[in-house]
């Protein structure tokens, strides 16, 4: 428990003491917007730098506890973002509180679950208590438990094998371009729309970290060496995934920051009603939500380094058959807000771009 209360409030001391960017958020409903400092990437490569200087070079962190303590370390997460939880919902009593629209139906489980205040903010309101649990120490300290799996494996082997090598530099990969890329993250359903209740608290904190370590866990229990092919086959999966990923939602930022700036003005898009124009060529014209395929091809590419034989291996597998109901919900959620948003033109825009996330497919 101290570990985890320990790294949690480590994070946060770095969050509120580092210098970093301010940007504003998307008007809410009360037509504020809130101001948000951003400086997660500058904590990630604290934390790492320290992380390796202790351990690796003074020897005085032994990593190889954390892979050790796993369970009792998840347990103490999970403890602690109920915790969290429980105090979000009590405070969003208070007078003044901005409640969200989903999390505000006077059923205990529900609001609770869901999350009653849209933007619970602490320490004079400077800490946007959503954001932060979203990007800092979940995210920073899922890197961190791979890394801390990949020391296990030296210490059993001698060596880190290659398949090891690629689901820590993957998902390393993925963590530092969410958190370079952290001013993204405030036009996302999670803090547009949803509250910060039991759902975020705990997928934030225990789910993200703890779960999605199961890849590097795994090879730290059956170790892998892939062939030439197989790691080339890998890592043409990732490249393949990240050029989705990454081209679609640019292009989507791009122009909805300013649909004249030479990477967007040759997209094709139509007026709205609504105000805003919606792409209906690149990438977004593929599919409507084609951001999510490259975001599951890449997930896709963290498991296959586990391979495919044996039964015990669907184990690793866990992360991209999640994911994919994930996207898939989170896809129907997106419609059906754009549908509300939209109205009649969605359903033009729709017979347009036909296609949900696989073109031709789904
Ligand atoms: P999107 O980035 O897909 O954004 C959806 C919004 O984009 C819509 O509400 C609409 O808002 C706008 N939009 C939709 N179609 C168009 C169009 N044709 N032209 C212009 N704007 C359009 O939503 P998410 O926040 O769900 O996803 C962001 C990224 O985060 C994704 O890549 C996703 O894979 C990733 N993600 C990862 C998760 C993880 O656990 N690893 C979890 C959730 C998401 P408006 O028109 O109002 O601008």
């Amino acid at each position: 428990m101290l570990a985890v209360t320990g790294w949690f409030a480590l994070v946060l001391l770095l969050h509120l003491l580092l210098p970093g960017q301010l940007a504003c958020g998307v008007q809410l409903p009360n037509r504020q917007r809130l101001t948000y400092k951003l400086n997660a990437f500058s904590v990630f490569a604290i934390t790492y730098g320290t992380a390796a200087a202790v351990s690796f070079g003074l020897g005085v962190l032994d990593l190889s506890w954390i892979p050790r303590n796993f369970v009792p370390l998840t347990t103490a997460a999970i403890i602690f973002s109920s915790v969290l939880a429980v105090a979000v919902y009590a405070a969003s009593f208070l007078p003044n509180r901005l409640l969200s629209q989903h999390g505000n139906s006077g059923i205990f489980v529900y609001d609770f679950w869901m999350g009653r205040e849209l933007n619970p903010r602490a320490f004079g309101k400077t800490l946007d208590i959503k954001e932060f649990c979203e990007l800092y120490p979940g995210m920073i300290g899922w890197g961190l438990l791979n890394l801390a799996f990949a020391y296990q494996q030296y210490k059993q082997l001698g060596y880190v094998t290659n398949a090891m090598l690629l689901v820590n530099g993957f998902e390393l990969w993925y963590i530092a371009d969410g958190l370079l890329n952290e001013a993204a993250i405030l036009t996302t359903m999670d803090i547009t729309t949803d509250g910060f209740g039991f759902m975020l608290a705990f997928g934030d904190l225990a789910w993200v970290p703890f779960t999605f370590c199961t890849q590097a866990r795994y090879l730290t229990d059956y170790p892998r060496q892939l062939s030439l092919p197989a790691l080339l086959g890998v890592l043409a999966v990732q490249a393949l995934g990240y050029c989705i990923f990454r081209g679609a939602n640019s292009q989507k930022n791009a122009f909805r920051t300013n649909p004249g700036h030479p990477s967007v003005a040759h997209l094709k898009s139509m007026p709205t009603e609504r105000g805003t124009r919606l792409i209906i060529s690149g990438w977004w014209g593929a599919a409507r939500h084609i951001n999510y395929l490259g975001d599951w091809l890449m997930g896709l590419a963290w498991c296959l380094p586990c391979g495919l034989s044996g039964l015990a291996s669907v184990v690793p597998y866990f992360y991209c058959i999640y994911f994919a109901a994930l996207l898939v919900h989170r896809e129907r959620r997106d419609e059906a807000a754009c549908r509300a948003k939209y109205g009649a033109d969605w359903g033009r825009y729709c017979a347009l771009v036909p296609w949900r996330i696989i073109p031709y497919v789904y």
